[in-house]
């Protein structure tokens, strides 16, 4: 059995040695990537169910890699949070939103909301509320267009988050939930958590045609969401099917292929000027 482990080990090693140097590679390539600028942000659009306007676009990470091409959120999101280097990395997109969604207005474009995501490393640092005040001050962006989305594991200290969503609330900015339904924790933290919108997680929405489980969860979602004076937005929509259930459950705001995948920021204004 000593000598089979010790097989085992041997095999073993060489593996994670590689993927070891893989990610101390990837690590070294994140922390230049803000200063090589290779970092850009997409923007997908989110219309009302009732009038099909676009009411807000959501910001999303996009990393153009020197030698790798394109890296996907997916990928390299779950080891900047690791490492800490989403803290610098998100400080940029929230500056680099803001300062898009002051250019739009502008443009003269009509208001319309920018939601940026937030990580829980960002979310549990002390600098993000003075960061994210300063931040709409010298942008000039109207923090009445700003959403951070937050997911629900980000929530699972009550008071300490309590403290920091109500201290961005006062800067005149709103609040999400994303990923709304995956978390854990209870739903107790709804009734008293200065939240404005509940963003539907995709896996409930992937199957609901088929899935008579996910119609139900779906529609108690946006029922207990607008018992509560929430705002409900549907995540992953790709069909106009999807999109007929959801506007018959009453969802306010979709977001989705079927409307647009995630565009460059210089589409934008056409695309509301389509919309409206
Ligand atoms: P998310 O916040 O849940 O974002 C939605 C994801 O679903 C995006 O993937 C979007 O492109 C994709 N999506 C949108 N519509 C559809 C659809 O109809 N069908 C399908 N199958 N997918 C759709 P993306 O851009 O790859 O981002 C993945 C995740 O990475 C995001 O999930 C978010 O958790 C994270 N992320 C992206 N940008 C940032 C960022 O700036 N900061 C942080 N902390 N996380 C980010
Ligand atoms: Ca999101
Ligand atoms: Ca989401
Ligand atoms: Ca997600």
């Amino acid at each position: 059995a000593k000598a089979e482990g010790k097989n085992t080990l041997r095999f073993y090693l060489p593996a994670m040695n590689d993927n070891l140097r893989e990610s101390v590679l990837l690590e070294t390539d994140l922390r230049k990537a803000l200063e090589r600028e290779e970092f850009y942000l997409v923007y997908q659009p989110q219309i009302s169910a009732i009038t099909g306007q676009v009411v807000g676009v959501e910001a999303l990470l996009r990393w153009n890699h020197g030698k790798k091409g394109l890296i996907p959120p997916s990928d390299f999101i779950p080891l900047a949070e690791e490492t800490g280097v989403i803290v610098p990395i998100g400080d940029w997109v929230i500056r680099t939103a803001c300062a898009q969604s002051s250019q739009w207005q502008k443009q003269g474009l009509p208001p319309f909301r920018v939601a940026v995501n937030l990580s829980g490393r960002q979310f549990l640092n002390k600098g993000l509320v003075p960061f994210v005040k300063r931040t709409l001050l010298e942008t000039g962006m109207d923090p009445s267009n700003l959403e951070l989305e937050i997911t629900e594991s980000m929530t699972l200290d009550i008071e300490r988050s309590f403290s920091t969503l109500r201290e961005l609330k006062q800067l005149g900015i709103s609040i999400s939930i994303d990923d709304f339904g995956t978390g854990y924790s209870s739903l107790s933290y709804l009734k008293s958590f200065p939240v404005d919108c509940l963003k539907i997680d995709q896996s409930f929405v992937r199957e609901l045609l088929s899935e008579t489980n996910d119609r139900s969860i779906v529609s108690t979602i946006i029922n207990l969401a607008h018992s509560l004076n929430l705002r409900v937005v549907a995540e992953g929509v790709e069909s106009k099917e999807q999109l007929a259930y959801l506007a018959s459950f009453g969802c306010d705001e979709i977001q989705g292929y079927y409307v647009s995948k995630p565009i460059a920021e210089k589409d934008i204004p056409c695309f509301l000027k389509r919309s409206s």
